[in-house]
């Protein structure tokens, strides 16, 4: 689909989100972003949003979702940040939440329709064993409960495992190992194969466990080519400093302004390199320009990709408008 395009630019827009906060009161094993409690609490701004928004509308985008990090710890910020998407006339489509906020039924109720007010129709409820690690399901069930009670449309995600969660004691947490016992050693393998996971951030970690993994050389062997992946826009997300993530590259960013134009060799070294010759070509920079050396065997090239961005951030100490938020390579 994007194999003619030879310059790297965001042409277009077409469906996205915006990551208002990365710290989050869970750490699940699937996580994209890596978040966790570790990260700042640092919460989107006003200023930062309507620069985004007129950012995505500019390209006839007019609507998103909202998601983190956990967007109710900050229950403040995220009235803003309603209000402020509806001021523009732009669409929410669901806000994402993992539920860990909710106390008891009443205050839920209250908390929703506050939100409700200022545009809240659909909430995106996760609920998966990587969730239930962190968060008792109990927690889960009250808030689809107070959506119901407020009518706030819930989105689960996904529904499937539902039952499969409800089958352990919902006032407390479970490790994934729980569900290995009781629903067979191969239960996290098959999860992939279950619902959308992409494979990146801390889902690299949680899947080598237990998928295959391949030498730096045959890694590179089987990944010729640019990363095209990084002109992926069917979901795309801008986060609370502003940056666009391109493709669902977690870790790499380009500024708000610099989306829609034409990205300069120069100015975007290690994005052009990826787009241009891929994995193998971002290896060769690192290690001539930087030292980097494989240390491991990798799941995917992805894997490799962390891994070099991590030493280049957290070893080398690089500072890179590109390999950002610094914290996706500190926290994780
Ligand atoms: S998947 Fe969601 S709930 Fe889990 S750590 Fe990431 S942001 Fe938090
Ligand atoms: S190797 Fe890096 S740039 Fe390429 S798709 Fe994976 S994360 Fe994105």
């Amino acid at each position: 689909m994007f194999g003619e395009q030879r310059e790297f630019k965001i042409g277009r827009l077409q469906s996205g989100g915006i990551i208002t906060n990365y710290y989050c009161t869970s750490a699940c094993g699937h996580c994209l972003y890596y978040c966790s409690p570790r990260w700042k609490k640092e919460y989107i701004d006003r200023d930062t949003l309507i620069k985004i928004l007129k950012k995505i509308t500019s390209f006839g985008c007019r609507s998103v979702h909202i998601g983190g990090g956990e967007p109710f710890l900050n229950p403040a910020g995220l009235k803003m940040v309603l209000e402020t998407i509806r001021s523009l006339e732009v669409n929410i489509e669901y806000v994402e939440t993992n539920s860990s906020w909710f106390k008891e039924k009443e205050s839920a109720i209250d908390s929703l329709s506050l939100l409700k007010e200022r545009g809240l129709a659909t909430l995106l409820v996760s609920m998966s064993p990587f969730h239930n690690e962190y968060i008792p399901f109990y927690k889960v069930k009250g808030v689809i409960e107070a959506c119901r009670e407020v009518n706030i449309n819930v989105f689960p995600w996904i529904s499937e495992f539902y039952p499969e969660i409800a089958a352990f004691d919902d006032r407390t947490t479970h490790p994934v190992s729980e569900y290995e016992e009781k629903y067979g050693d191969n239960y996290l393998s098959m999860i992939p194969r279950r619902y959308w996971i992409h494979l990146g951030g801390r889902a690299l970690k949680t899947f080598s466990r237990v998928y295959g993994t391949r030498s730096y050389q045959d890694t590179l062997a089987a990944n010729k080519g640019g990363c095209r992946e990084l002109l992926d826009v069917s979901h795309f997300h801008f986060d609370l400093y502003g940056n666009y993530i391109p493709g669902l590259c977690s870790g790499l960013a380009i500024p708000c302004d610099h989306v829609g134009t034409a990205l300069s060799e120069k100015e975007y070294p290690f994005l052009s390199t990826l787009f241009r010759e891929g994995i193998g070509g971002f290896g060769d920079l690192a290690a001539s320009n930087y030292g980097f050396k494989p240390s491991r065997e990798y799941l995917s090239k992805c894997d490799l990709c962390f891994e070099i961005r991590k030493y280049l951030v957290v070893q080398v100490g690089v500072s890179s408008r590109e390999l950002q938020p610094e914290g996706f390579y500190e926290n994780d």
